[in-house]
């Protein structure tokens, strides 16, 4: 079993507390790892050897900040089935998954250091003929990433990416089912030059450590991606410091199949949003809408294809389609959402409940027909292999339908007609929309959710703006 420590001011060290996070790998429901479980002590050591490390990272050329990023994504890549393994056992990945995730997370490293001699101020025409107005970009300061277990390795990357090639540094601290990959990576970033205190990595809970990285008077910024409570929560906390948060936050996504649809393609498109990683995604298909013409002959197809899906142990070879849900508790609130959809009236299609492999929190791929609207099982976020179908005949009512709830993060449309394609995503209030293929964003798009799916997003150009302030400058002559 390994153990874990905290990574602060560029050297891995024990935890002020004395207490641990144990990791249990949720398909075997072994203990495969401990991690500190920090408390506010670590909180402002990570913190003081971060402002302490800021000024003189950010006088750095971009492309020497960058260098850096390409020696993490050299790292990761040398030890990329370890990672990848690690990973799988955390958090019940499948295997495949899990090796796509570490090599993304490579690729990721990579695409931000190529941003060095990109990103650029402005310079604006000024009412004075003898004046320039320059807008520079500058380094926000103490960023602290607070990351969820559905992709730990990936948003990690997601935050340490661009803020250190902004001149930002940063404090992560991983969500505490996950924190094992999380560590590998600081003992390999700890192997490196790296200027003492640039990157720092301390575990603990999101109630004690969260929160007092949140209040600490000298972090700058905060972004969390994780369930909508908790932004909630961080929000009210950064009030008091008027803090910018960029927050990451639940999806209800809607899929919406119309007539002239390729049925096939829908089908493998809605399945494979739903059921990747135990429908464990903020931007999984949570809802599908068909088209009253195709409904019957749509949930026969989707229902074989779900039927199909296999799940079982991450490391199986074959893999199966998913494996575990990461906790009982996730697995028994599914199952409780999926009971009050059936006795508010839904019909079950296929699966409906828990399955028992001997170990592992497993849920059965499930199709739910006949949910109303404003039920929900429509409304709110499962984060499981369970979707309810909604037959439609309308279109301006099934627009309506998709954009009708508290989240905003994805949706799709599935059609051949061009003119359709235009209309629905002019008509789609959603931060991403998907046209004819599975819910997955890139990582030179902007992930950025609607209404209570967040504030600000990540990725590409915009997610690097994040870590930057402007600063403007008249010089008159
Ligand atoms: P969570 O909100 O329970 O935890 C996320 C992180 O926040 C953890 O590290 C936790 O310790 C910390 N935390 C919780 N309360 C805090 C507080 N008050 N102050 C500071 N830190 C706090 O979320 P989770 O269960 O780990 O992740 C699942 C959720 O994340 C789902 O709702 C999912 O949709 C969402 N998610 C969103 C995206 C996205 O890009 N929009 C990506 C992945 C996951």
């Amino acid at each position: 079993m390994e153990t874990y420590q905290q990574f602060i001011n560029g050297a891995l060290v024990d935890s002020h507390s004395a207490e641990w996070i144990e990791v249990e790998n949720p398909y075997t429901n072994e203990i495969v790892a401990r991690a500190p479980k920090g408390d506010e002590c670590d909180a402002d050591r990570a913190v003081a050897a971060a402002k302490a490390a800021q000024p003189a990272w950010a006088k750095w050329a971009p492309v020497a900040r960058a260098a850096y990023l390409k020696k993490f994504a050299q790292l990761i890549r040398d030890n990329r089935v370890e990672l990848a393994r690690t990973l799988a056992s955390e958090q019940a990945k499948i295997m495949p998954l899990a090796q796509v995730e570490i090599d993304v997370t490579a690729e990721y490293f990579d695409y931000y250091a190529g941003w060095a001699r990109i990103y650029e101020g402005e310079i604006i025409n000024s009412d004075d003929p003898r004046e320039n107005i320059l807008l520079f970009q500058k380094p926000i300061g103490v960023v602290a990433g607070i990351c969820p277990w559905n992709f730990p390795f990936f948003v990690m990357a997601r935050k340490v990416a661009p803020s250190l090639l902004a001149g930002c540094t940063t404090i992560i601290k991983p969500s505490s089912n996950t924190p094992a990959t999380t560590f590998a990576f600081a003992r390999l970033a700890a192997s490196l030059d790296l200027p003492a205190g640039v990157l720092n990595i301390i575990s603990g809970s999101g109630a004690t450590m969260g929160k007092a990285l949140v209040r600490h008077p000298d972090v700058d910024m905060v972004s969390l991606t994780g369930s909508v409570e908790a932004g909630q929560e961080i929000l009210r906390d950064a009030a008091d410091k008027v803090m910018k948060t960029s927050l990451e936050l639940g999806g209800k996504a809607p899929a919406i199949v119309f007539p002239d649809a390729d049925l096939d393609l829908a089908v493998s498109g809605v399945t494979d949003s739903r059921l990747i990683y135990s429908g464990q995604v903020c931007n999984c298909c949570e809802r599908v809408y068909v088209h009253a013409s195709i409904y019957d002959e749509f949930v026969a197809k989707l229902k074989a294809s779900f039927e199909a899906a296999a799940y079982g142990d991450p490391f199986a070879d074959p893999a199966p389609a998913y494996s575990s849900q990461i906790d009982a508790a996730q697995l028994e609130k599914i199952d409780a959402m999926v009971q009050r959809a059936v006795a508010a009236g839904a019909e079950v299609v296929t699966g409906g409940g828990p399955a028992d492999l001997g170990s592992g929190y497993f849920y059965q791929p499930t199709l739910l027909a006949g949910a109303t609207q404003d039920s929900e099982i429509v409304q709110k976020e499962v984060f499981g292999p369970v979707l309810p179908i909604v037959k439609w005949d309308d279109y301006d009512q099934v627009i309506a339908d998709a954009n009708d709830v508290e989240y905003g993060l994805t949706s799709s449309i599935f059609t051949t007609n061009v003119n359709t394609v235009m209309q629905a995503i002019k008509d789609l209030n959603f931060g991403e929309t998907y046209v004819n293929r599975e819910h997955f964003e890139g990582i030179q798009g902007f992930h950025a959710g609607w209404r209570k799916s967040g504030i600000g997003g990540a990725d590409g150009k915009h997610g690097l703006y994040e870590y930057l302030q402007s600063q403007v400058v008249y010089v008159r002559y």
